[in-house]
C-alpha cells in the first residue's frame, strides 16, 4: 500500500474537479478527462495546476 485510497478519493483535478486516477508504472496521478499527469512527491501529491504534465507530451509511446 503506498498511497491512501481514501485520500485517493479527496483528491480531485485542479484544472477540472474531475477524480484522478493513480498509475501503476509511475508515482504519479492522472486526470483521464484532461489527459494530465501529476507527480507524486515522496508520496505526496503536487497538485498545483501548473505542475501538470500532458500525456501527450511525455513521450510514452505506449499505444
Ligand atoms: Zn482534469
Amino acid at each position: 500500500m503506498d498511497l491512501d485510497e481514501k485520500l485517493l478519493a479527496l483528491l480531485a483535478c485542479p484544472l477540472c474537479h474531475g477524480p484522478l486516477e493513480r498509475e501503476r508504472q509511475a508515482p504519479r496521478l492522472v486526470c483521464p478527462a484532461c489527459r494530465r499527469a501529476w507527480l507524486l512527491r515522496e508520496g505526496v501529491p503536487d497538485l498545483l495546476p501548473e505542475s501538470g504534465t500532458s500525456l501527450e507530451a511525455a513521450g510514452d509511446a505506449d499505444a
